[in-house]
C-alpha cells in the first residue's frame, strides 16, 4: 500500500488539515518514512568493517528488520530466535483448512504507521481494512451493555447517549490536551510546535492515570458516571478501553494524537507473512553481498536458537552464549526480545548497563491479553434474520466475558473466523488457566445470552486456537503499557541507542522492539527502534549516515525527548 505522505510535503498555510496525520511520535517527531524513502539510503560504514557479523536476538518484527537494514549496510546480521519467527506478529493456521488464519499478536495496522507500511510495501503484501467496531467494512455492530442490546450499522443507529460520551471524550481531548493543535502540527510535522505542546503535556500529566483524566475532565465531570462507564466500557475506535484505566494517560494521548487508533488495516493472509517476508527478502540496493542475497541466506535458512547469556567478551565485544552452548563475540548487538527477558531469562552480564537502565527495564509494565478463536463454515453473520431484519451476528462490544467479538472473512462461501474474545488485563486473567475448549465454551455461553436464537457452535469446524501472551515465557506479557510516573524510565529505554557519551564498559548493546518504544502495542513502535539501533550500531563501527538523509541519532540534540527533573 502506498502513503500519500511518503514524501515530505510543503508547508503552506492552510494546508495542514488536508494532510495525513502520520505516526510521528511527539516524544521524538522524527520522520522515519522519509529517513526510509530517502534515495541516498541509511548510511554507511567504514569500508574495514564491511561483512562485519553482528548479533541480532529476537526474530520478532524489530529482530528482523533490524538484521534487514544491516544486511543493506553490508554487515552480517546473525538472528538469534528462541521460538519462531515474527515473534508477537504470529499468525496460526488452522488445523483442518491451511490458508484459513488467526493474528494471534498483532492484527490491525493503523495508516498512519507508515514507517511499518514502508516495509509492507518492501514486501509486497496485500492489505484490506480491518472490521473494527462501526467501521465501513463491518456489516452491523452490536452494542450490549447490562443485558441491553443496541444495534448499529452506522454510530447514527446508536442512541444518543452514545453520542454524549464520544462527544465528552472528542471535548476533553481538546479542552484538556490541546488536541486540534497538536493534530495540525503532527499533520504539518511541526516538530517545534509538536515538542512545545507534548513536553508541557509530559511534565503535567506523566502521573496522572487515563481514568484519572476522564474523571477529571469538565467534560465528564458534566456528565454522569454512566457516561463514564460506557466510555470505558465501549471505547471508541477500536472498542473497550477500561482495561487501560490504571495506565499512564500518556499512552492513550500518544495513540489518540498520532491516529493510532484509527483506520486500521489488516494483512491478507496473515500479519506474520511481514516478517516472514522480510526474513527471505533480497534488497535491490545491497551493499557488500552480492546480489539476492538475504538475511535468511546469510543465516543458512534458520536463525540460530534461544540465548542463555550476554556478557563482554575477551576480546572487548559482546559475547553471546546459546541455550545449547554455541558462544560467538560480536562488536555490536542488537537486542529485540521483552526486556523483562534480560534479567528474568537471560544471564546478562550487569555491568552492561548503567544501574538505572537496569531500574527501567525492570519497572516495565506489560499488559496481558488473551484470544480465542474459531473457524466456522461461513460468514453467516451476513445472513439477515427475516425477523428483524437485522443481520444475525454483529461485531460486538459487551461488558460481559469476551467483552470484544470480531468477525473477520475473505468472501462469502468460504470458511471464515470468528474471534471470540480479545481481552486485555483483568479481563485476559480469567481465562489464564482455561484451555481453548474451556474459554470457547464460556464466550459461546455469553454470546449466547445475546444472540438467543443464533445456533453459533453449529457453524465451528475444527479446534479452536487460543493464546494468553503472559502465558509464554519468551514474552512474559503481550506489550508494554506505562503506569503514571514511568516517563522517566522509558526516556532512557528509548535513548539508549544514543551512546558515545556513555563509559565504554556500557557501549555495544542496542536495545530495540516494541517496550522500547514510547508507543508499545503498535507495531511502529517495533519498525522505528530498530532503525534507531541500526543507527547505533553503524555510529559504534564508525560509520555514518549518508550525505542529506541524517538519522536519529543525528538528530537527538533538537528532538530528543523531554527529560524530566
Ligand atoms: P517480539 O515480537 O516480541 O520479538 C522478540 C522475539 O524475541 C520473539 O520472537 C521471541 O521469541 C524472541 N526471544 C525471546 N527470548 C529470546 C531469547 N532468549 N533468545 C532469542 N530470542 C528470544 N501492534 C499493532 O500495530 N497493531 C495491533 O493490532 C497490535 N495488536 C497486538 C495484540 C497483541 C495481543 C499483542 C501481543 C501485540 C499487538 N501489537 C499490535 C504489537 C505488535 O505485535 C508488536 O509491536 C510487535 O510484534 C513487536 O515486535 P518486536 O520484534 O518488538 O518483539
Amino acid at each position: 500500500m502506498t502513503m500519500a505522505s511518503d514524501l515530505p510535503h510543503p508547508r503552506v498555510p492552510g494546508e495542514a488539515a488536508r494532510l495525513p496525520i502520520t505516526m510521528l511520535n511527539p516524544d521524538f517527531p522524527f520522520s522515519y518514512d522519509h529517513y526510509l524513502a530517502h534515495p541516498a539510503g541509511l548510511g554507511r560504514v567504514p569500508d574495514l568493517k564491511l561483512g562485519t557479523e553482528v548479533a541480532v536476538v529476537g526474530a520478532g518484527l524489530s529482530g528482523v528488520i533490524a538484521a534487514y537494514e544491516l544486511l543493506r549496510l553490508g554487515l552480517k546480521p546473525i538472528v538469534y530466535e528462541a521460538a519462531r519467527i515474527g515473534g508477537r506478529l504470529k499468525t496460526a493456521e488452522f488445523s483442518a483448512a491451511p490458508g484459513v488464519v488467526a493474528d494471534l499478536g498483532g492484527m490491525r495496522f493503523p495508516e498512519s504507521g507508515k514507517a511499518f507500511y514502508h516495509y509492507v510495501d518492501t514486501v509486497g503484501l496485500e492489505t484490506r481494512e480491518f472490521p473494527n467496531p462501526l467501521s465501513a467494512v463491518t456489516p452491523s455492530t452490536l452494542i450490549e451493555l447490562e443485558g441491553t442490546a443496541h444495534y448499529a450499522e452506522t454510530a447514527d443507529d446508536l442512541p444518543p447517549f452514545f453520542t454524549e460520551v464520544a462527544e465528552a471524550w472528542r471535548r476533553a481531548l481538546r479542552e484538556e490536551v490541546d488536541f486540534d493543535a497538536v493534530q495540525e502540527a503532527l499533520r504539518s510535522r511541526d516538530v517545534a510546535t509538536i515538542k512545545r505542546i507534548w513536553n508541557r503535556i509530559v511534565a503535567e500529566l506523566d502521573e496522572q492515570t487515563f481514568y484519572g483524566f476522564i474523571a477529571g475532565s469538565a467534560a465528564f465531570r458534566e456528565k454522569s458516571f454512566a457516561h463514564r462507564e460506557a466510555f470505558g466500557q465501549v471505547g471508541f475506535g477500536t472498542g473497550g478501553w477500561d482495561t487501560d484505566f490504571s495506565n499512564s494517560i500518556l499512552e492513550i494521548l500518544r495513540v489518540v494524537f498520532t491516529d493510532a487508533d484509527d483506520k486500521h488495516r489488516r494483512i491478507l493472509g496473515g500479519a506474520q507473512r511481514l516478517p516472514d517476508g522480510l526474513w527471505s527478502h533480497a534488497p535491490d540496493d545491497l551493499v557488500h553481498w552480492p546480489k539476492g542475497t538475504s538475511v535468511a541466506g546469510l543465516n543458512g535458512g534458520v536463525p540460530r536458537g534461544a540465548v542463555a547469556s550476554i556478557k563482554r567478551g575477551e576480546g572487548g565485544g559482546i559475547r553471546i552464549t546459546e541455550k545449547w552452548g554455541a558462544t560467538r563475540e560480536f562488536e555490536a548487538a542488537i537486542v529485540t526480545c521483552q526486556s523483562w527477558l534480560l534479567s528474568a531469562r537471560i544471564d546478562t552480564e550487569e555491568t552492561l548497563f548503567a544501574p538505572e537502565m537496569w531500574t527501567a527495564i525492570e519497572r516495565s509494565h506489560y499488559m496481558q491479553s488473551s484470544k480465542t478463536f474459531v473457524m466456522v463454515d461461513r460468514p453467516f453473520w451476513n445472513d439477515i434474520d427475516p425477523a428483524t431484519g437485522r443481520h444475525v451476528l454483529s461485531m460486538t462490544l459487551t461488558d460481559r466475558l469476551p467483552r470484544a467479538t470480531y468477525l473477520l472473512d475473505d468472501g462469502p462461501d468460504k470458511p471464515a473466523v470468528i474471534l471470540l474474545s480479545y481481552t486485555w488485563n483483568d479481563d485476559a486473567l480469567k481465562f489464564l488457566s482455561l484451555s481453548a475448549d474451556e474459554r470457547t465454551d464460556l464466550m459461546l455461553h455469553s454470546l449466547k445470552k445475546i444472540y438467543p436464537t443464533v445456533d453459533i457452535a453449529s457453524h465451528i469446524v475444527g479446534e479452536p486456537i487460543t493464546v494468553s501472551w503472559e502465558a509464554d515465557p519468551n514474552f512474559m506479557g503481550a506489550f508494554k503499557n506505562n503506569l503514571p510516573g514511568h516517563y522517566r524510565y522509558q526516556e532512557r529505554l528509548f535513548g539508549h541507542f544514543v551512546q558515545h557519551e556513555l563509559p565504554a564498559a556500557q557501549r555495544g548493546v542496542f536495545l530495540a522492539g516494541d517496550d522500547i518504544s514510547f508507543t508499545a502495542g503498535w507495531a511502529e513502535g517495533a519498525v522505528t527502534t530498530a532503525l534507531n539501533a541500526v543507527w547505533g550500531t553503524v555510529r559504534h563501527l564508525g560509520g555514518e549516515s549518508a550525505p542529506g538523509n541524517p538519522g536519529p541519532g543525528d538528530v537527538w540534540d533538537e528532538l530528543a525527548p523531554v527529560v524530566l527533573d
